[in-house]
């Protein structure tokens, strides 16, 4: 387990327990650079727990999280991200009063803080930077709005932006699609295909239409284990996780 690896997440033997109940049990995952990996699987499976112990937010009991061959277990939530692991939650967790361009401007990784990134001079690259985002994340012609105005979908959109912003090399996202219209969620596979060309996406999303258009491959968790791992015809074809998820 000291060896090092070409993953960019190395996943070994994780388990956490709560009060005695194991959310993850012996987890062994392995995602490569530039791959897009989507998890399913049941409410409670604890897919969320292992976004969370990847992050940094929630403390393995036993086991190894390398990112690019560092031990992340043994690193705070700060250094995680500094080290290119962004996260995105559930909730969109963008500014409603700043505009979309000064939402993006503070997620520059030069300013910490609302009030040090908006005191900081606006530099040519910066500026360049998020005019490139915003045109990634389709808000180019939102730039001045704020962003309590956005809808539902251009929300999570901002808040994909602002992680893109710090430019990770491993960027996680919980349920992106949830409560999205059907056009925002043929834009949002495109945003991931495309973001996924330089970077290594992992997902997790219950929409099985949508993960058909973005998976290459689909972990599927079951009891804080992988039940089934492969193409997502494979993983629908497979039996066991035809009677624990998708056959209900
Ligand atoms: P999923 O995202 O797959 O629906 P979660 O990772 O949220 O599942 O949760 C997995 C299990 O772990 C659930 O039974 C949940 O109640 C439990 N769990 C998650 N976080 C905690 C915690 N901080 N304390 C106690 N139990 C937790
Ligand atoms: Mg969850």
């Amino acid at each position: 387990m000291s060896s090092n690896t070409d993953f960019i997440l190395a996943v070994e033997d994780l388990t956490v327990s709560f009060d005695g109940f194991k959310a993850v049990d012996s987890l062994n995952l392995y995602i490569d650079k530039q791959e897009l990996r989507v998890i399913i699987g049941p409410n409670g499976a604890g897919k969320t727990t292992v976004l969370d112990l990847i992050c940094g937010r929630t403390k393995a009991t036993t086991g190894s999280i390398k990112f690019k061959n560092q031990e992340l277990t043994k690193m705070a939530e700060h250094q995680i991200v500094r080290s290119g692991v962004g996260r995105k939650f559930q909730t969109p967790s963008i500014y409603d009063n700043l505009t979309v361009f000064e939402n993006l401007e503070i997620s520059f990784p030069r300013g910490r803080g609302v009030f040090s990134a908006l005191a900081f001079r606006r530099t040519g690259d910066v500026i360049d930077r998020i005019h490139q985002v915003a045109e990634e994340i389709f808000l180019s012609e939102h730039l001045d709005q704020e962003a309590g105005l956005l809808s539902h979908g251009q929300k999570q959109w901002l808040e994909i932006g602002m992680l893109l912003m710090q430019d990770p090399e491993l960027l996680m996202l919980d349920e992106p699609v949830a409560g999205m219209s059907t056009r925002e969620r043929d834009q949002t596979a495109e945003l991931l295909k495309r973001i996924a060309q330089n970077r290594s996406i992992l997902i997790i999303e219950h929409d099985m239409e949508f993960v058909k258009k973005i998976a290459h491959k689909v972990t599927v968790l079951h009891l804080g284990k992988v039940l089934a791992e492969g193409t997502m015809d494979e993983v629908q074809n497979n039996e066991k996780v035809v009677e624990v998820y998708l056959g209900h």
